[in-house]
């Protein structure tokens, strides 16, 4: 993968991370500034800076991630509970590293979202 955003480094493994989940289509890995008990953010492999970037013949990629995130939530044991799953795009939608990627965040009630 050419993608030369932090994530990228962590992929390559050129910076550390705690990676809780890795195969061929995408990597996990806790976020560093954690917004709620549990913060894993899901990151494909594959190189897209934005939502916006995403081609249909993409569509597997958001699959993947989402499924590798509710397959934690049950390997953890709080899909039951519950949990929050959210992608950031540009400025408004408070993107900050321009590599695609899912929030998985839960192991407390979540407060609403919005501004
Ligand atoms: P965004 O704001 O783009 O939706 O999410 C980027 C996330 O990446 C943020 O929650 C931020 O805390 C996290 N992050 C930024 N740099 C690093 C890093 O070097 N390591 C890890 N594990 N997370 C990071």
């Amino acid at each position: 993968m050419t993608d030369d955003t932090i994530f990228g480094k962590i992929i390559r493994r050129e910076i550390p991370a705690d990676i809780v989940h890795e195969d061929e289509h995408l990597i996990a890995f806790r976020d560093i500034a954690p917004q709620a008990p549990v913060h894993v953010l899901f990151v494909p492999k594959t190189p897209v800076a934005t939502l916006n970037d995403l081609q249909s013949s993409q569509a597997d990629i958001i699959g993947r991630l989402a499924l590798a995130a509710a397959k934690y939530a049950r390997q953890q044991g709080f899909a039951e509970d519950g949990y929050r799953i959210v992608m950031n795009c540009n400025e408004h939608g408070g993107q900050t590293v321009f590599q695609i990627h899912m929030h998985l965040l839960a192991g407390a009630p979540l407060g609403r979202f919005g501004t």
